[in-house]
């Protein structure tokens, strides 16, 4: 007994935005916040809860940024998702390395680099007690990690979305911008449509909203939060229906 609560989720799915991996630098991988995250993801694990993740591209590439330098915003997409393939490896290497066995499934078939996403594939290494990392978002341009992440939590049955971010939760307006915005503990789908806060885009969250699948935002940046989220702690704004 360590007299922690109990993880509340036997599934979830994590978003790892690559923003994220970027820790105090402002391009690329910062190898001791890409370890300190797959640390807490190992943690996470070891607490007997079944993990995906899906990691974003962002410190390295987005598609919007080239299209209008004359590459068209398809093949900048594309660019985008092999830049989340990085991602992966690196997250899944740093899984690993924490004696946490990971594998990496793209959504863009790559057999030399890793495993193509099938969702039977996906299902039997969180069966067998892996940590999945879901790369190349949904493996179409025009759409974003975020909605990969809402794809890949309902196909794969995960209970809950844990969107990791660069602040503790969804406020009533940018506290970074509005020193009166305070945090929600707590929000329902539809309240994050009426009051129009950003919680994803619009496509993700539709995607959760109709599947009614709970999405927790919480930071990053505060160490042990993905384990502290699935037991129920920590600070966070869940919204659910
Ligand atoms: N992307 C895409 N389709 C997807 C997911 C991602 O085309 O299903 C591309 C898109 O260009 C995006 C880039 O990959 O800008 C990186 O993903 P995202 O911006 O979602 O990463 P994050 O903001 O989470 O780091």
């Amino acid at each position: 007994m360590t007299g922690r609560p109990e993880p509340i989720y036997k599934r979830v799915l994590v978003k790892v935005s690559g923003e994220a991996l970027m820790g105090p630098d402002a391009f690329g991988l910062h190898q001791p916040t890409v370890d300190r995250i797959a640390a807490d993801i190992a943690a996470t694990h070891s607490l007997g809860v079944e993990v995906a993740v899906v990691v974003g591209g962002g410190n390295i590439f987005r598609g919007v940024q080239v299209s209008s330098q004359g590459v068209d915003r398809a093949t900048g997409d594309y660019m985008g998702m092999l830049a989340t393939v990085m991602n992966g490896l690196a997250l899944s290497a740093a899984i690993t390395r924490q004696g946490t066995q990971a594998r990496v499934l793209s959504a863009l078939d790559m057999p030399a680099v890793c495993e193509t996403y099938t969702r039977p594939r996906a299902l039997a290494h969180l069966d067998r007690g892996r940590v999945v990392v879901f790369a190349a978002g949904t493996g179409n341009p025009f759409f974003t990690t975020d909605t990969a992440a809402a794809l890949r939590a309902v196909e794969t049955g995960c209970e809950a979305l844990l969107k990791a971010t660069q602040v503790d939760g969804i406020y009533s307006a940018d506290p970074k911008k509005d020193p009166t915005a305070t945090r929600f503990d707590r929000l329902t789908h539809d309240d994050v449509l009426h009051r129009d806060l950003k919680v994803m885009d619009a496509a993700a969250f539709a995607l959760a909203r109709e599947n009614a699948l709970p999405v927790i935002v919480f930071s990053i940046h505060e160490p042990g939060s993905i384990s502290a989220v699935v037991r129920g702690e920590g600070r966070a704004t869940t919204v659910a229906s």
